[in-house]
Order: C-alpha cells, then structure tokens, then sequence
C-alpha cells in the first residue's frame, strides 16, 4: 500500500468509525495493511504516540518529527484535541520566543 492509498482507506476508516473506535477498527483483520502501513509511514515518531497522531500525520504530509522552532532540539507536543502541535518543547523555549513576547506586550 502506498502512500495515497494509505491516506484514502485512512479517511473512509475515519468516516465510518467514530474517533474512539478507530483503533479498535484498525486492530480488525480487514485493516491488519492499512495499519502497517500506517506503522511504517510514520516511524519516525515514538512508539508511545496516540494513533491520532499517526494519522495526522498522513493526513498532513507530515513526514519527519515536528521540532521545537526555538531550540531545534525538542520535539513538541501534539494536541488531540485540537489536531495540532505546538510550535515549542517547554515553557523555557515558550518564554524565550520573541512572538509570545510581543504579543504579551502589546
Ligand atoms: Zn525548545
């Protein structure tokens, strides 16, 4: 399975399942490729990410770890309720952002 048709069984999946069945959906023999696939397209993340995560992941072309933009070092939090991440590892990187520092001046 490649890549685009990784991401449309993924969306189908997501149509017909509701977000906290998805994994167990995906556990079924029916998916067992779609989630190697999945699996393996993002195995650049941790072991321990949410599924959410990988299939934001596909869904987004997102294809390597999303860094903190401060320290280039950390990688940063995926936020499962809001479907994004954040753009610093740590309030330390958070507080040396020149951004939030002008926006909480101003
Ligand atoms: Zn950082």
């Amino acid at each position: 399975m490649d890549l685009k048709e990784l991401k449309i069984e993924l969306l189908k999946i997501s149509k017909k399942y509701k977000k906290n069945y998805i994994w167990t959906a995906l556990n079924r023999l029916e998916y067992l490729e779609v989630k190697e696939s999945l699996f393996s397209f993002t195995s650049f993340l941790w072991n321990n990410v949410s599924i959410s995560e990988r299939i934001y992941c596909i869904l987004n072309n997102i294809k390597s770890l999303n860094l903190c933009i401060i320290c280039n070092k950390n990688k940063t939090r995926f936020y499962n309720n809001i479907k994004w991440y954040w753009l610093y590892c740590w309030k330390k990187c958070l507080g040396k952002s020149n951004l939030v520092f002008l926006i909480i001046n101003n």
